[in-house]
């Protein structure tokens, strides 16, 4: 049972509102944390709690939704506390209703402004989580090199210490060792990305808005987030065609689609096992036959 009290005091002070009888009611649908809905008179919160040696992945969530918040371009949660609350770590933000998938148009349009904001390198102020699972965003010039070492490397790395089968590994590496050929005319900007932009991160608010939340942000290519769309689902030839109009798609993206994908299959085999590492094994067959 958890004494909600204390937190809905903090929330009070801070944000000077009268402190009422405190509701916390579960919310369905998080992988990674504990979420809740918390209340007082006319005030309402999003709570996700977590041990608190989780601490610094809501910091790093903090700083994902600041980064997309300080672009205007689509809407995320605003974040009022991050800390350590009692026995658990925790992040409250702005409770938003969700209604529902966001407007297609609208999610392409807002998300291709949302990609116009360029960095200078690829990488993040901070490291994140891709689940659960650290996600390392060390700033570097070369977005095939961030993309051998950070994302599939890491997870090939990972895979060898979870004991996965070493066909998987050795064509992993392989392939990793040879990504210039899958980016033959194409140099990529670092773009803000949201990072796990699957389908239960996105939603609507209650005036049909996109809204975005859970992000794992960082500066990289754009098709990336693209990608992440397409694994679990499709947000329909509409969002890209729009999309298209707005930031250009280069003709090869259904090559790096696969590439960016490979990463995402390669940490839910980490995570879950199960049927993932055929899925990445397959994956990494087929871009190695596109390498000339
Ligand atoms: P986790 O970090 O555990 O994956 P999420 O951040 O995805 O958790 O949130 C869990 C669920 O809570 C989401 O699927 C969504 O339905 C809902 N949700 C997320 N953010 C908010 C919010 N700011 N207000 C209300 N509901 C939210």
């Amino acid at each position: 049972m958890i004494d909600w009290t204390p937190l809905a005091a903090k929330l009070a002070a801070q944000l000077q509102i009268p402190l009422h009888e405190v509701r916390a009611a579960p919310i369905p649908g998080g992988n990674i944390n504990r979420a809740f809905r918390l209340e007082f008179g006319a005030a309402r919160f999003f709570v996700k709690l977590n041990r608190i040696e989780r601490l610094s992945m809501f910091v790093a969530e903090e700083a994902g939704l600041a980064a997309i918040r300080r672009s205007r371009t689509i809407r995320v949660p605003e974040v009022y506390l991050t800390g350590d609350e009692g026995d658990h770590a925790c992040i409250v933000m702005e409770h938003i209703d969700l209604a529902g998938a966001p407007d297609r148009d609208l999610l392409a349009r807002q998300l291709a402004a949302m990609h116009g904001c360029f960095h200078d390198r690829f990488g993040f102020d901070c490291d994140n989580t891709i689940g659960s699972t650290p996600q390392i965003n060390a700033f570097t010039d070369d977005w095939i090199e961030f993309w051998r070492q950070h994302r599939l490397g890491y997870q090939l790395r990972l895979a060898r210490q979870n004991g996965c089968d070493s066909r998987l590994i050795d064509s992993g590496n392989r392939l990793a060792e040879n990504l210039a050929p899958l980016f033959d005319g194409y140099r990529p900007r670092p773009s803000l990305l949201h990072g796990d932009l699957w389908s239960g991160n996105q939603g609507a608010d209650d005036a049909g808005n996109p809204v975005i939340f859970d992000p794992a942000c960082y500066f990289g290519d754009h098709q990336a987030d693209l990608a992440m769309m397409e694994l679990f689902g499709h947000p329909g030839e509409r969002f890209f065609a729009v999309y298209h109009e707005h930031f250009p798609i280069d003709d090869g993206y259904p090559l790096r689609r696969d590439l960016y994908n490979l990463y995402h299959l390669l940490n839910h085999a980490n995570l879950f096992g199960g049927s993932y590492a055929a899925q990445s094994q397959r994956l990494i067959d087929h871009l190695l036959a596109q390498l000339h």
